[in-house]
C-alpha cells in the first residue's frame, strides 16, 4: 500500500510526478489544484467560489478543500493508495488530514519535499503557461507557499516522515527516485 504526500513550492513538477507515479502504483492521484481547475473550467459553485484567489495565486479558503478532500478519500479507490499533491497546504489542513487519516484508519507513509531552487520553480512555471502562470500570480504563490505551506516541512520533519527529493535533476531521474521511495 503506497500512501503519499507531496509537498514543495509551486513550479517543483510535483503533479508531473505525482502523476507518474500514482500511475505506475496504480492508485488515484488527487490533486486538489486539478480537481479546483475542473471545477472552475466547470463553473461549478465550487469553481465559482475557488475562482478568484487561485487567479490571484492565494489559497482557496480551508471550508471548500476540506469536504472535498474528506470525500475523495472516503471514495472506493482511495482505499488501496493514493498520491496527495496541492494537499495539505497549510498547518491547518495538514491537522485536518491527520484526524481525517485516524477515522478512515489509513495512515500515511512518506511526505515527500520535492526541493528546487527559487530561480528555476519562475523558469518552469513561466515555460508552463498555465492560466495563473503570469509573473505577479507566480511571485504571490511562491510568497503564499513560503509563509503557509512552508512551514509543512517541520510539522512533517519531526514525525521523521519527511524525505527530501532533489527535483533539479532530469525528469526520468526524479521518477527513479520516487519510485524507490514508494515502494511498499
Ligand atoms: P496547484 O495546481 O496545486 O498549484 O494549485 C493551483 C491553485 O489552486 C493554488 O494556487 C490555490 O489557489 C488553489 N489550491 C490548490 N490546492 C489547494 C489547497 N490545498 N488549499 C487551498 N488552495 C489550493
Amino acid at each position: 500500500m503506497t500512501r503519499l504526500i507531496f509537498l514543495g513550492p509551486p513550479g517543483a513538477g510535483k503533479g508531473t510526478q505525482a502523476k507518474i507515479l500514482a500511475e505506475s502504483c496504480e492508485i488515484p492521484h488527487i490533486s486538489t489544484g486539478d480537481i479546483l481547475r475542473e471545477a472552475t473550467d466547470q463553473g461549478t459553485p465550487l469553481g465559482q467560489k475557488a475562482q478568484g484567489y487561485m487567479a490571484r495565486g492565494e489559497l482557496v479558503p480551508d471550508d471548500l478543500i476540506l469536504d472535498l478532500i474528506r470525500e475523495r478519500l472516503s471514495q472506493p479507490d482511495a482505499q488501496k493508495g493514493w498520491v496527495l499533491d496541492g494537499f495539505p497546504r497549510n498547518v491547518t489542513q495538514a491537522e485536518f488530514l491527520d484526524r481525517l487519516l485516524q477515522k478512515l484508519n489509513q495512515g500515511c507513509d512518506r511526505v515527500v519535499n520535492l526541493d528546487v531552487p527559487d530561480e528555476e520553480l519562475v523558469t518552469r512555471m513561466l515555460k508552463r503557461g498555465r492560466q495563473d502562470d503570469n509573473e505577479t500570480t507566480i511571485r504571490r504563490r511562491l510568497e503564499v507557499y513560503r509563509s503557509q505551506t512552508a512551514p509543512l516541512i517541520d510539522f512533517y520533519g519531526e514525525r521523521n516522515s519527511l524525505v527530501y527529493v532533489d527535483g533539479n535533476l532530469p525528469l526520468e531521474e526524479v521518477t527513479s527516485s520516487l519510485k524507490q521511495l514508494a515502494q511498499p
